[in-house]
């Protein structure tokens, strides 16, 4: 799943015996209905991977391949019944996980019929596949192709084993740039490449290393995201107890610093914090995100957002597979005025192009805290993290590295 979607909350949560059990309890299928709401995507979440890595905090849990037809039957029953409420085409659709590749390609081939039958795209849409370069293959990138799949997202990480190896990722390096050559074989072209830097154990030059890898390997989209140490998760008690040693603060700052300048060395546009594209290729799932816009999730645990109201179906395939019709759903949040802007603001300064000052002007005068987010501008201004340009309000090069902080003050 990408990150963005890991949103903060800062909503009005729903809880207590009121707490809705599908989105049918909601407003939102009637906001769709009618109009007043329309999502520009859909998320999907795969819940499948090989094992568990154990930096990851996403839900997923490991493929037994005895589940994976039950989970498309009900994929596809979630597809038909969302279909009718999408009064406009779609713009973007992403499959995440997980790893979505290690989902068979006859399973595959159903699920894309079902997106055939069920919803219609906007010309020029885009629809990405996050694939692990284990588990790419001629046939499965033929079946995709075929079902409407234009850009791929591998999962490189890194192209060094012993990188991959903090990581717990098991995938040979080599597969990536056999999957890119598959992938550009069988018609896919637009091909992002993930990438993890300030891994324990790496040095600023073996990070440069790996980017220039990644560079030659002509993708049209890097995403380079430091390691974050999520809280629950394993790496993150072995770094408590001292097994795993983080890369020092100053070694993280080179490294980003470093990605900023090589790729725009290379030819890259830097849009968004932690993400790059060739001229025309930025990701427009992403965009739909940072630009607050509407999406649909399908799967257990996908998060969703129409109009203010953010749910998650349940992060549990048992739960997902037993109930009929609509999934569970958790997490319920209808935001209030101020939290929609808090939360403009936090994604839209997350883009290198910032927030426009018209729009700006807009956001500040709704809800009640905007005094104090005026204040914390001119505070980040005079500190140098944030600067207003004739048009523009945006992050400084200083700002990019503490991005969390000064987005923090916004909300
Ligand atoms: S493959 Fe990706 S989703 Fe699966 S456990 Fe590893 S990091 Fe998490």
């Amino acid at each position: 799943m990408p990150p963005s979607t890991q949103l903060t909350r800062f909503g009005k949560a729903v809880q207590g015996s009121s707490c809705p059990t599908t989105i049918a309890d909601l407003d939102v299928l009637g906001e769709l209905s009618d109009g007043t709401a329309a999502p520009q995507g859909i998320y999907g979440h795969v819940p499948f991977c090989f094992h568990k890595c154990h930096y990851c905090d996403f839900y997923s849990l490991v493929d037994r391949r005895d589940r994976q037809p039950m989970f498309v039957q009900r994929l596809t029953e979630e597809l038909r019944l969302a279909g009718p409420y999408f009064k406009r085409p779609l713009r973007t659709i992403f499959f995440g996980g997980g790893t979505p590749t290690l989902l068979a390609a006859e399973h595959w081939r159903t699920v894309l019929d079902a997106v055939r039958d069920n919803l219609s795209l906007e010309s020029g849409y885009e629809f990405t596949l996050e694939a692990n370069p284990e588990t790419v293959h001629a046939e499965l990138l033929a079946v995709l192709v075929d079902g409407g799949v234009n850009r791929l997202s591998l999962g490189a990480q890194s192209f060094q084993p012993k990188q991959l190896e903090a990581l717990e990722r098991w995938h040979d390096p080599a597969n990536v740039e056999r999957s890119v050559k598959l992938a550009r074989a069988a018609g896919i072209w637009n091909i992002n490449l993930d990438l993890i830097f300030a891994i324990p154990g790496q040095s600023l030059n073996a990070w440069l290393a790996d980017l220039d890898t990644a560079v030659a390997l002509e993708p049209t989209h890097l995403s380079c995201y430091n390691l974050t140490y999520e809280s629950n998760t394993p790496m993150t008690a072995k770094m408590r107890s001292g097994a795993i040693r983080p890369v020092e603060n100053e070694v993280e700052a080179q490294m980003y610093e470093a990605t900023i300048e090589r790729l725009a060395e290379a030819g890259f546009e830097h849009y968004e914090i932690s993400n790059w594209a060739r001229p025309g290729y930025r990701c427009r799932h992403n965009m739909m995100y940072w630009e607050n816009e509407n999406w649909w999730p399908l799967g257990p645990s996908a998060a969703g957002h129409i109009a203010g109201t953010r749910w998650r179906n349940v992060p549990r395939l048992d739960a997902y597979l037993a109930q009929g019709s609509w999934p569970p759903i958790c997490d319920v949040e209808q935001l209030d005025a101020d939290g929609r802007v808090g939360e403009e603001l936090m994604l839209r300064l997350r883009l290198i192009d910032g927030v426009a000052l018209d729009r700006l002007d807009e956001l500040l005068a709704v809800g009640q805290r905007g005094p104090q987010r005026m204040a914390a501008i001119a505070q980040h201004i005079d500190g140098g993290l944030l600067q207003r340009t004739s048009d523009r309000l945006k992050l400084t090069k200083r700002g990019l590295l503490l991005a969390d902080l000064v987005l923090a003050d916004l909300l």
